[in-house]
């Protein structure tokens, strides 16, 4: 049966990348050999990891900007610490959108003097701070540019003097946006980019080596940098899927051509959320996410009934995170269109029903 996967991450990527990278594990190129059984310092996975980084860069179009790519491990989690590890010195600025950016607060914390420029915890994170001011003499700045949990986006960023830092781990290469206003992007891949097991690290480069503290050698990005991704064994498995996904984006057209699609499948489910009594949105209208849909039953006690349609139509991943319930159909660039319509034909399926 065809599944329609919303699955929040891990999460639903190209069919075609999933034959790919299964034929991989067989046969790597012809080599006959698995892609988990050569060597990291191979000229075959060292070819991928070039192709990787590179088509990370050409999709942001940062190439020949001085930016570079790292493709690491630990997670967009442990960039939280990185992040500050290395851009830390006096002063940070977060801006809190979410639990992720809560996290990655916290995190810094650790290190050095954070300011809070704004948070929306006062409405449990549904819609996005405006009109905060950002500290001239901070660091960095630091946002979540897509609340995975919550279901908002920004779509506004500040235009500040300091360097811009972006947790964009559920929305990386699903929209244009000017990614030169970005000092530093950083995304686990599991959410738009390949499976778990590596997180996108996009730098300008002019931005690192203004700390005054030691760096450990596996959090310092000058370290990674001057190694390519290889001071120690990469994540080769993700790293490779990944560079497989982003190639399928590339020859779909790139961002801009996926970025229809994913403003297409939004539209799809946020017509059917406001049009049917039944469903109410979870999110600030204006904020709301072209990635992560949440949204509630009007009436709980419909929930058994529409859980049931839900499963019947092969749709997996809809429950809503513990923090804001209800649900969230998470419409990665992997997924097509045709499995919003199925999800939004059941949710007007529910209100013939009731
Ligand atoms: C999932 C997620 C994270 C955490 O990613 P890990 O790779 O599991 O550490 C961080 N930020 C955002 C926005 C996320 O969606």
């Amino acid at each position: 049966m065809k599944k329609h996967n919303f699955s929040a991450g891990p999460c639903i990527l190209p069919q075609s990348v999933f034959r790919e990278a299964s034929q991989a594990v067989l046969n790597f190129n012809g080599i006959d050999l698995s892609i988990l059984e050569i060597s990291h310092r191979s000229k075959e996975f060292i070819a991928v990891m070039e192709e990787a980084q590179s088509l990370a860069l050409e999709l942001l179009g940062l190439q020949d900007k001085g930016y570079k790519a790292l493709f690491l491990q630990g997670g967009a989690s442990l960039q939280f610490l990185n992040v500050a590890y290395n851009l830390l010195e006096n002063k940070a600025a977060y801006l809190n959108t979410g639990t992720w950016s809560s996290k990655a607060l916290k995190e810094a914390k650790l290190l050095g003097e954070v300011v809070e420029v704004a948070s929306s915890k006062d409405a449990n994170f549904n819609y996005i701070p405006k009109n905060y001011t950002i500290p001239e003499d901070a660091d960095y700045f630091h946002c979540t540019s897509n609340n995975t949990i919550f279901g908002t986006q920004m779509f506004d960023f500040p235009q500040t003097s300091v360097p811009v830092v972006a947790d964009m781990s559920s929305d990386i290469f699903s929209r244009k946006l000017d990614f030169s206003k970005f000092s530093l992007i950083y995304a686990g891949a599991q959410k738009n980019m390949g499976p778990a097991g590596t997180v996108l690290v996009v730098i300008k480069e002019d931005i690192l080596g203004k700390v005054t503290r030691i760096i450990p050698s596996m959090l310092d990005y000058k370290i990674h940098l001057s190694k390519e991704s290889m001071f120690n064994t990469p994540p080769v498995f993700a790293v490779y899927v990944s560079m497989l996904t982003m190639r399928w984006l590339k020859n779909l057209g790139g961002i801009e051509a996926i970025e229809a699609r994913n403003r297409e499948k939004a539209g799809i489910i946020y017509r059917e959320i406001d049009r049917n009594p039944l469903f109410k949105g979870f999110a600030a209208t204006e904020d709301r996410s072209i990635m992560n849909a949440t949204f509630n039953l009007t009436d709980e006690a419909l929930k058994p009934v529409f859980d049931q349609m839900a499963k019947e139509a092969g749709i997996n991943g809809i429950n809503g995170h513990r923090s804001v319930g209800g649900y969230r159909a998470s419409m990665y660039n992997a997924m097509e269109p045709e499995s919003v319509q199925v999800l939004a034909d059941i949710m007007k399926e529910l209100e013939n029903k009731a």
